[in-house]
């Protein structure tokens, strides 16, 4: 199938037939097979595979059985060629089923494991996942366009985030729930006491994705949920969910996962929500407004259902105005700059949407930004020298059109070019934009281009007028800001801190250590107010706090210690 309205030519046409037949289902085989694929569809390394090409269908996988799902509801294809990969359907799946067998098998089930027990299983689903990158780096190649270092910031923050939850149940050992505070003694004597604990909450981790990390995505979520002891019913985003699926074949197939504790739907969530309980847990990460639908429903509202959005940021970064262009931090906040944009196309809640910069180091950005920007290759991620791959899907290319239209009617190119020709597929050109009017609460301050665009805000270089525009984007994931000014540092956190769930300080004395402002640490939360969603994940234990329920226990204090611990 073809991405655009022109049919490929009989040569290409061939190609495809033959990448259907070899590269469905992206297992690696023994070199002795690869050696019969023709050297002409050899991409990067081969990504043959060992089966003719027979169209998959990916399963649900509910009350511990794998369930297809009747007729086809989507058909996923490869972004950068439009190749068919495989069908989804979620339809005649029993959500209200899946719900309460994770709730009455696998909640006891995990309720019972210690910490270091569930630490253990989170340590043995990094490690299959692991086990497995190579593959699963070709199936986010050839499901989600990624390039080879997109996809292993997706599958790596998924090992990464679970093994570092394995290691946090390891030192929290025998204990089953957490302690919130000392003791506080009641009354006039002390052996009446009150004591805070944190205990699992009873009930699901329904964890609904977004299509750019479909295996980060998932890891963050099901590390905290089960180190918590809550089981996990996953739902990815419909466009990537083979990459999805796939790791969560593996972790039933290899990484031992008791009864019930995990579950999978692919495809719609249908009525999935209507059957929430008290007691669940609905951890949602997607669009603003999806979220808010989410928020809203009614069986969410009427159970109270705990609920965390996780939504889209403005995300913004401020150059400061002592800095010039031969600065360290100059240096550093250019290749933060580029590498937001490029990695993973731009397709990062957290990639940076708004820069601040003065207005005399306005030319001096767009030359450096420039530069580096052109140097990066775009195609199909099949080319290793390519550096920014295709959009996830059509779909998305075409929202993010949508939304660039908008910005445009506020915004004046000064790198790149919106028409510039690209590749058939769901490619965007990366753009650096400039805002006419920077302090105007319109698109550049509203609308989220989640492809690689950015836009400039040109402005007098002070902490003020920084902290007054970060603040038009009502609410982000992060901020950065790049400066050796203490005294900007220290007027900027105390002015516009609460803007982000997250700020990060550039400057000469990290410029050689400092991580992109768009890596997520699972140390540290990730979240945001107001637009972000107002959700907090991960951020060390506190990660757990989403799926626990704090009680304040009261009673006769010393037998209380010994039950509590
Ligand atoms: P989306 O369209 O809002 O979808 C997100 C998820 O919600 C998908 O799994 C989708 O399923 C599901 N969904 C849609 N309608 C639903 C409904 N009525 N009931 C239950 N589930 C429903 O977002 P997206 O396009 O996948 O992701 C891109 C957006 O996510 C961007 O705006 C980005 O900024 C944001 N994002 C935020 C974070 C963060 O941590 N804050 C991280 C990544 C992405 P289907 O795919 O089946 O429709």
């Amino acid at each position: 199938m073809a991405l655009t309205g022109t049919s490929p030519g009989p040569k290409r046409q061939k190609e495809r037939e033959a990448r259907r037949r070899y590269s469905r289902r992206a297992f690696f085989v023994p070199s002795r097979v690869a050696r019969k694929v023709p050297k002409t569809l050899w991409v990067s390394r081969p990504f043959i595979t060992q089966e003719p090409f027979e169209m998959t269908k990916l399963r649900n996988y509910v009350c511990g059985n794998w369930v297809e799902g009747e007729g086809v509801q989507s058909t996923l294809h490869n972004p950068a060629t439009g190749d068919e990969i495989c069908t989804v359907s979620a339809v005649g799946v029993d959500r209200q089923a899946a719900l309460a067998y994770l709730r009455d098998i696998g909640g006891p089930v995990l309720r019972a494991m210690t910490f270091a027990e569930r630490g253990a299983l989170l340590e043995r689903m990094s490690k299959s996942i692991h086990a497995h990158r190579e593959e699963l780096m070709e199936i986010g190649r050839i499901n989600c366009g990624n390039t080879r270092s997109d996809a292993k910031f997706d599958l790596d923050g998924a090992t990464g985030t679970l093994m570092t939850y394995a290691r946090m149940g390891k030192e929290l050992g025998d204990a089953r729930h957490l302690n919130d505070g000392e003791p506080t003694p009641m009354g006039s004597s002390s052996r009446m006491q009150g004591h805070h604990v944190r205990m699992p909450r009873q009930g699901v981790a329904i964890c609904i994705n977004a299509f750019n990390f479909p295996a980060w995505g998932f890891g963050e979520k099901a590390a905290c949920a089960i180190l918590a002891g809550v089981p996990v019913l996953t739902k990815p985003a419909t466009v990537t969910a083979q990459l999805a699926h796939r790791v969560f074949e593996i972790l039933i197939e290899e990484a031992d996962v008791p009864e019930g504790v995990l579950a999978l739907l692919v495809g719609p969530a249908g009525d999935l929500l209507d059957h929430v309980d008290f007691q669940d847990v609905v951890a949602f990460t997607g669009s603003a407004a999806t979220g808010s639908l989410l928020r809203s429903h009614p069986a969410v509202l009427k159970t109270g259902a705990r609920m965390n959005v996780e939504a889209d940021s403005l995300n913004v970064a401020v150059l400061a105005g002592d800095l010039d262009e031969d600065a360290e931090a100059f240096d550093l906040f250019v290749r933060d700059l580029t590498t937001e944009m490029r990695q993973k196309a731009g397709q990062k809640c957290t990639a940076t949407r708004r820069v601040l910069v003065p207005h005399n180091l306005l030319d001096s950005v767009i030359e450096r930004v420039g530069e580096e920007i052109s140097r990066a290759r775009i195609g199909d991620p099949a080319d290793k020298d390519v550096r920014i791959g295709p959009l996830a899907a059509l779909s998305a290319r075409d929202d993010t059109r949508a939304a660039l239209d908008e910005l445009l009617q506020c915004t004046e190119v000064v790198v790149g070019d919106p028409n510039a020709p690209l590749p058939d597929g769901a490619f965007m050109a990366p753009l650096v934009l400039k805002a006419t009017d920077p302090d105007a609460d319109n698109a550049v301050h509203n609308v989220e281009v989640f492809g690689p665009v950015t836009t400039l805000l040109p402005y007098d270089g002070t902490s003020e007028v920084a902290a007054r525009l970060m603040r038009l984007g009502k609410g982000g994931l992060v901020a950065s800001f790049y400066t050796d000014d203490r005294a900007f540092a220290e007027d900027l956190i105390n002015r516009a801190a609460a803007f982000s769930g997250r700020i990060i300080w550039g400057s000469k004395k990290v410029a050689g250590s400092a991580p992109t402002p768009g890596v997520v640490w699972p140390q540290f939360i990730h979240g945001g107010p107001g637009r972000a969603g107002g959700g907090e994940e991960l951020g060390g234990l506190r990660g757990l706090e989403l799926f626990t329920q704090r009680v304040a226990v009261q009673g006769y204090g010393p037998v209380l210690d010994r039950i509590l611990g």
